[in-house]
């Protein structure tokens, strides 16, 4: 019986070293200074999905300083982020059934944490992409690229 558990133990952890291993798990910090403290995500191609966790490190509330992470093409980018202003908070200001957007997170407060987990079938290793913070304002600032790499 131990051993099994050990066999077990030992499966798990190489999964999971798999993954940590080809970037398909990423994390990034927003703050109460409107700034995420990563402006690039470089995946792997070989990820079939993408789990990105966002960290609210500040304290404010999300109707003051709510952060949330969207990601599109860059050529979306702008278009998105503006209609995503008019979505409200009730929608997380991502406009709602949007084929541009490709993945988003709600948007979260200080001390909060959320995450969102979206398959790469439809990303390609071309394609430039921008991740960003959709409340009012925060895309001019809070921004970065997405890229697939081998
Ligand atoms: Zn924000």
């Amino acid at each position: 019986m131990k051993i099994i558990n050990i066999f077990i133990l030992l499966f798990v952890s190489s999964l999971s070293l798999e993954s940590i291993a080809a970037d398909c798990e990423q994390v990034i910090e927003g703050n109460d200074a409107l700034q995420f403290n990563s402006k690039a995500m470089t995946v792997s191609a070989a990820c079939e999905t993408i789990t990105v966790t966002l960290k609210h490190t500040g304290q404010l509330p999300a109707n003051i300083m709510g952060h949330n992470w969207v990601l599109t093409k860059s050529s979306d980018f702008m278009p998105v982020a503006q209609a995503g202003g008019a979505a409200g908070l009730e929608n997380d200001y991502v406009p709602q059934n949007d084929p541009r957007v490709i993945a988003y997170s709600k948007i979260i407060g200080g001390g909060e944490t959320t995450t969102v987990t979206f398959s790469t079938a439809d990303l390609s290793k071309g394609e430039n992409y921008t991740f960003f913070c959709s409340f009012p304002g925060h895309y001019a600032i809070m921004q970065g690229s997405l890229s697939l790499t081998d």
